[in-house]
């Protein structure tokens, strides 16, 4: 099983404990309010209480894992999205309510407190507190994985930069990187483990065509010192072009090298695909539409600066820091990605 998919298991599996226990440790409170304290209801609430905190180490460390180790989308993206955030309030939250029901509960549990009904009482509100502060992270991070909650992409600023620098020569993201380099960013350098991520995710934009007898034109100049960066793929105009990864699309993007474009990121957002010389776009397809792998998002042509008697779809790779900057990355041939994901 793979380590992303162990994480997100746990993760969610610890929603149900970690529910569970909390509510149950309320119930059970309750039950235990009465003169004396009901010594079994008090256990029973000792040990949901435990489950309650098993939960939120699983939590933790899932999380962390999850956030850090980039084993799903970027730090970046999850730091910029408001979803996340508010699910980072939410269990701020919980753990600041957690503090003194924590200790207090500790306390029982070593012998050093006397169960009352006054702490009791007070636990059982603050546990349906966090209760509902729970149902409110399932909310956003449901909200997360439906793509809201991402920042609004372009500034006026970044889009013109981009455009001036697309609409010049350049039509793979990198070039352009390169280009716009008013305050050089050093550009991410995809990893291995990036790079099998991504290509276990792949299939090819053209169907039956077969990666395995294309040959890497990635290497190749075009126009003076430029290298290509991308794989063309030549195939008869209205070929559907279909998305080579889950995600969702960046930028729909017209220049006068590219023609009509489609910018779109891979699900784990640290990849960006970009598809050229389209003769048109799939009918309804609009910039942060998610994607499906397969799914139709336009047809070759040979728009931009393709030569009318060789339609082709130009597909570039490029790994990105941030998907938001959708014209930049490090660019990286696809064909190798393509092979290995057919294989
Ligand atoms: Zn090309």
């Amino acid at each position: 099983m793979p380590i992303r998919l162990a994480l997100a298991w746990f993760h969610l599996l610890a929603l149900g404990v970690g529910l569970g226990g909390v509510w149950g440790r309320a119930r059970a409170l309750h039950d235990a309010l009465r003169e004396p304290v009901d010594e079994r209801a008090i256990k029973r609430a000792l040990i949901a209480d435990t489950w309650w905190g098993i939960a939120a180490v699983t939590w933790l460390v899932t999380g962390v894992w999850r956030l850090t180790a980039g084993t799903e989308k970027s730090t970046a993206y999850y730091l910029s999205n408001y979803a996340f955030n508010a699910k980072m309030g939410m269990f701020v939250a919980i753990l600041a309510l957690e503090a003194w029901p924590m200790m207090t509960l500790i306390r029982w549990r070593m012998g050093k407190r006397e169960p009352n009904t006054r702490d009791a009482g007070r636990i059982e509100v603050i546990s349906y507190v966090e209760c509902a502060l729970v149902v409110g992270m399932v909310f956003a991070a449901v909200s997360m994985a439906r793509g809201f909650g991402v920042p609004r992409p372009t500034s006026a600023a970044t889009l013109t930069d981009s455009l001036t620098a697309l609409g010049d020569s350049a039509d793979s993201p990198a070039t352009v990187a390169s280009k716009t380099a008013a305050t050089p960013a050093p550009l991410p350098t995809p990893t291995s483990s990036d790079l099998q991520l991504l290509s276990s995710e792949l299939a090819m934009p053209l169907a039956g065509v077969d990666p395995a007898k294309l040959q890497s034109n990635f290497n190749a100049l075009r126009g003076g010192n430029r290298r290509h960066e991308a794989l063309d793929i030549m195939a008869p105009r209205r070929t559907p072009v279909m998305s080579a990864a889950a995600g969702r699309v960046l930028k729909l993007f017209t220049s006068r090298a590219g023609g009509l474009m489609v910018y779109a990121a891979d699900s784990a957002e640290r990849f960006i695909l970009m598809y050229a010389h389209l003769d048109g776009y799939a009918p309804g397809l609009h910039d942060g539409q998610p994607l499906s792998r397969g799914q139709l998002i336009g047809y070759v042509g040979f728009t931009g600066n393709a030569s009318p008697k060789a339609p082709h779809l130009h597909f570039a790779i490029a790994r990105s820091d941030d998907v938001r900057r959708w014209s930049k990355g490090t660019p990286v041939d696809p064909l190798p990605l393509l092979q290995a994901a057919h294989r």
